[in-house]
């Protein structure tokens, strides 16, 4: 469900009290709180992290968090500490303040005090509280849950190792029936890039299998030098793995967990941002240079993720504990960026108030020009494909509202711990707005593949503050797309001479994916072959991230791909013999269409009265059209039915697509369905479609 902000409420009629009687006098009034004073301090214990809650006090400009060690006693062990300072843009409800303490070692005991200040004025402390924190997940005499990484054998002193997290990685698997470790290629330096397929009672077993489940992937561990996010991924896959909480088998019944560890193996090892080539990965997912991004875009293409996070660290001391940030590119579909936002500030911020975590969007608090368009970032990367997904940032230092945390390994507890929090909350808001976040999926489909509206080429959607005191305080740069980078005028496809699409290129390492054809591939994009020239049209999912790599205008683009605009427009009569390329856009067709062997047929927002035939066809991609009568596709090189209305009946035989699944999504059939020896078969992308007759072998789960 999408929620919406807190609004203030207009009290219009001034409301008369009266007051009958005076209020009541303790009993003993030595006993009552100073007025400044906190009261009803309360800890409650999570995974890594303490939820310390009280009373406001009227008129604390801010209150102060102590922590004491203490034994079993209650005798203190050490030195009383100011962990933490709450101020009130951390949440969005004023009344109940929380805060997630953090970085301390899990199972030890602790007394906890808060105070209000006022101004410059301390207030006396609250009543202490004192509890055992919750020791490291799982039973160290329970095969499987007794599994710890290296992280945490060595109480934060280490990071795990690219060893160690292979080792782990393989155990789980090993022991539990919910884990299946697959391997999506190579870093340069040849580490594995692992995932874990998390699924129950057991994963699916292939990814298109997978991908029928609406997964959810977490990519752990771009930037080598930011690893608090992966220490996180890698104690919640023991989690989800083992752990016989109905909450974790439940989310793990209705959909699988994708957990990509480590994408830079090879910058973690070398604690560099880049991998070993240099290369800032996260500037790279759509150019797709590099074998470790070409890896991640391939997973997404194959197991069709529908909701993200790609975690991170940042470095500014002043934001929030937490940055988050939504898909921005302006081609990004408007309900993917408008179930991100959902997410972030529907869920995150509310979850994260009850919580004592604090997020805010990335850039908050004077966090400078960040979180901008650029396609080459997985946040938008993923937009464009479709998928709801923010990025998550754990602030790296303590700074002046966690103190304590020049203390290295405190620090680096309290970034992993907040982070293990934010993954499992992304789960349970899959589980609660899967319906919305499928839905969103499908209306930014459909309306990609209508290839309608201008193109940008660089520009961010405004991120507007949050109503206050919550930090939208100063949400990222506003970061609009300049003039020179709009195409008001979509063209229909881009044509790629032969040297262009499958010409060698250098803008990778040595003998890596290196033509144009093999990143399109990987994206899974649709092409057109005739003759020696390539079309790739623009009536396809992602179509507002096929112009960023192959338009001349293109920031950072793959080659200078020539527009072609739609020749057929308008009405026409009689019968149509397709033959070449042809894009029909705002036509109508009165009169049988027959695609001719080695041509291609392109429509959007076209009716066609009568049969349309293609057999032998170089493509057929048709989108938001209709066909007022049967339509038969037989041995076709691409083949891809979007949002259209057939009167049918409909028959797709014996077309051979190589890896590239004819598509037929979205669309609504008034007459039987027929699909037979199409190899790959037919897919619908996660979108059902209404079909009013029988529905035969391969297309019968359509
Ligand atoms: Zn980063």
């Amino acid at each position: 469900m999408r929620r919406q902000r807190p609004t203030l409420i207009a009290v219009s009629t001034l409301i008369t009290v009266t007051l009958t009687t005076a209020a009541p006098t303790p009993a003993n009034a030595q006993r009552a709180a100073p007025p400044d004073q906190v009261t009803a301090l309360t800890a409650h214990q999570a995974d890594g992290y303490t939820t310390l809650a009280w009373q406001p006090v009227n008129g604390a400009t801010d209150y102060q968090i102590e922590r004491t060690p203490v034994d079993t006693d209650n005798t203190p062990t050490g030195t009383p500490t100011i962990v933490g300072i709450w101020r009130p843009n951390r949440q969005i409800n004023q009344q109940a303040p929380t805060f997630a303490d953090a970085g301390y070692n899990p199972g030890d005991t602790f007394q906890w005090r808060v105070r209000a200040r006022t101004g410059t004025t301390e207030q006396p402390y609250s009543d202490p509280v004192t509890a055992t924190t919750t020791a490291p997940w799982g039973n160290p005499t329970t095969p499987g849950e007794q599994l710890r990484t290296g992280w945490e054998t060595t109480h934060a002193a280490q990071y795990t190792s690219d060893t160690d997290e292979y080792a782990y990685t393989a155990a789980i698997d090993a022991l539990s029936d919910r884990v299946r470790v697959v391997e999506l290629g190579r870093t340069v330096q040849n580490r594995p890039i692992n995932m874990l397929v998390i699924g129950y009672p057991s994963p699916a077993a292939t990814p298109e299998a997978v991908a029928a489940t609406a997964p959810v992937a977490i990519n752990c561990n771009v930037h080598g030098n930011e690893p608090g996010d992966r220490e996180a991924c890698l104690i919640m896959a023991r989690q989800l793995a083992f752990s016989t909480d109905p909450r974790i088998t439940d989310l793990l019944s209705h959909t699988t967990v994708l957990i990509v560890p480590t994408i830079n193996g090879d910058g973690r090892a070398n604690n560099t941002r880049g991998n070993s080539t240099g290369q800032d990965l996260n500037r790279d997912y759509s150019l797709i240079r590099q074998p470790e991004t070409t890896a991640y875009i391939t997973m997404v293409r194959d197991y069709r993720p529908v909701a993200g996070y790609d975690g991170h660290e940042f470095g500014n001391s002043r934001a929030g504990d937490l940055p988050m940030l939504p898909p921005r590119h302006q081609n990004v579909a408007q309900p993917i960026f408008d179930q991100s936002q959902d997410m972030i500030e529907g869920h995150m911020y509310a979850k994260g108030a009850e919580a004592g975590w604090w997020a805010c969007p990335y850039g908050c608090e004077g966090g400078g020009n960040v979180g901008l368009s650029e396609e080459t970032i997985l946040r938008n990367t993923l937009g464009l494909k479709n998928v709801t997904n923010s990025l998550l940032e754990l602030r790296s230092s303590g700074g002046q509202t966690r103190p304590d945390e020049g203390n290295t390994t405190n620090n680096r507890r309290r970034k992993t711990y907040s982070a293990l929090w934010t993954f499992h909350q992304f789960l349970d808001y899959h589980r609660a707005d899967r319906a919305d976040i499928l839905k969103a999926r499908s209306e930014a489909i459909q309306t990609q593949a209508a290839n309608t509206g201008r193109l940008v080429f660089r520009g961010s959607r405004p991120i507007p503050a949050h109503p206050a005191p919550h930090p939208g305080d100063s949400p990222p740069p506003l970061d609009a797309p300049p003039a020179d980078l709009i195409l008001d005028n979509p063209p229909c496809a881009y044509k790629l001479t032969d040297a262009q699409y499958n010409g060698p290129r250098t803008d990778g390492p040595g003998g890596v994916g290196t033509t144009v054809a093999q990143r399109i591939a990987a994206h899974g994009w649709k092409v057109i072959t005739i003759g020696d020239d390539h079309y790739v049209p623009l009536n396809q999912p992602e179509r507002g991230l096929i112009p960023l790599l192959l338009d001349g205008k293109g920031v950072e683009k793959l080659t200078d791909g020539e527009r072609v605009y739609p020749t057929l427009t308008g009405r026409r009569n009689g019968p149509l013999t397709v033959t070449g390329f042809t894009c029909a856009d705002d036509a109508t067709i009165n009169g049988p269409v027959t695609v001719r062997a080695g041509a291609a047929l392109v429509t959007t927002a076209t009716t066609i009265s009568g049969p349309l035939t293609a057999t032998r066809a170089a493509g057929i991609l048709l989108a938001d059209s209709t066909i007022n009568g049967p339509v038969r596709i037989a041995t076709t090189d691409t083949i891809s039915i979007i949002d259209a209305t057939i009167a049918g009946p409909v028959d797709l035989s014996g077309n051979t697509t190589g890896t590239d699944a004819p598509v037929l999504a979205g669309t609504t059939i008034r007459g039987p369905l027929s699909c037979t020896g199409n190899n790959p078969a037919p897919t619908n992308l996660g979108i059902a479609n209404t079909v009013h007759g029988p529905r035969t072998t391969q297309c019968a789960a359509l």
